[in-house]
């Protein structure tokens, strides 16, 4: 069996995160924000045959702190689509892989209005929520409403970052660890509210002076990857976003130690919490 190892060493290794939204086959999509199920599938069986693994950014980071995350890859869904527990979470499962979704809990049950160009696309509600992280998935705050957080007021910051991450405790039973700015928009005080509200690490795309822990870069995948493409935005990571310095590991979700599941990356079977 193989175990993945990590070269660049404990803590080192790139870390390459990959950003989707939606997954069906709406048409138009022109915010570009989805892919076909087809698609997805050929990426996930063009991740399997590269010998990476698709897997939640907390799983990413668990492993990375201890040394072993050198071939798994970060799969995030931002928005918190229902279409991320119909369609991309069977084939998740299906490529044995995990992922981070990033969902509104101040939209439970709207839709992607701030896309004023439409299609709207249904949002998960608090049983989708609790359903996704049932299923293995990694449940992550993107916000209250989907509003783009450098230039809000105190309060304003306090409820999208703290406030979320309550309401995501309320569904779940724990609070998320990840945080994922709309837009990919952030600044230093967002940042620091975020750490500030408790989050382990947040997800940003292409955050320049801020990556780190509190602004990790992602690059965005869409329809027309196919493989060739992949592979170049692989090659090309590390070279158009900067190195991240090592980086704590976020809590284990008390879910994962419950059902007696550990994180698979570094086949270990660790006892269930009593
Ligand atoms: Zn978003």
């Amino acid at each position: 069996m193989r175990v993945a190892t990590d070269s660049a060493g404990p803590g080192l290794s790139p870390v390459w995160l990959l950003m989707y939204h939606s997954v069906s086959y709406t048409t138009p999509d022109p915010y570009r924000i989805t892919v076909t199920p087809d698609r997805l599938h050929r990426q996930l069986a063009w991740l399997r045959r590269n010998r990476l693994r698709g897997v939640s950014v907390g799983e990413l980071l668990r492993a990375r702190a201890a040394g072993r995350a050198g071939r798994m890859v970060g799969l995030t869904f931002d928005d918190g689509y229902r279409d991320f527990l119909d369609t991309a979470v069977p084939l998740l499962r299906g490529h044995g892989c995990t992922a981070t979704v990033f969902v509104l809990p101040g939209r439970l049950h709207g839709s992607n209005v701030w896309d004023t160009d439409g299609p709207r696309k249904r949002l998960l509600n608090a049983d989708g929520i609790r359903a996704a992280a049932e299923a293995g998935m990694e449940i992550g705050s993107h916000g209250l409403l989907h509003r783009s957080l450098p230039g809000l007021d105190a309060a304003e910051l306090e409820r999208e970052v703290a406030h979320s991450r309550d309401l995501l405790a309320e569904i779940t039973g724990e609070p998320p660890q990840g945080f994922c700015y709309p837009y990919g928009a952030v600044d230093r005080r967002t940042a620091d509210a975020v750490r500030d509200a408790g989050y382990a690490y947040a997800c940003a795309i292409d955050p320049g002076r801020l990556t780190g822990q509190y602004a990790l870069p992602r690059v965005h995948v869409g329809e027309r990857d196919i493989a060739p493409m992949m592979r170049l935005k692989r090659l090309l990571h590390p070279w158009r976003r900067r190195p991240l310095p090592p980086l704590p590991a976020p809590a284990r979700p008390v879910r994962a130690d419950r059902s007696g599941r550990s994180d698979r990356s570094g086949r270990q079977n660790e006892a269930p919490a009593s």
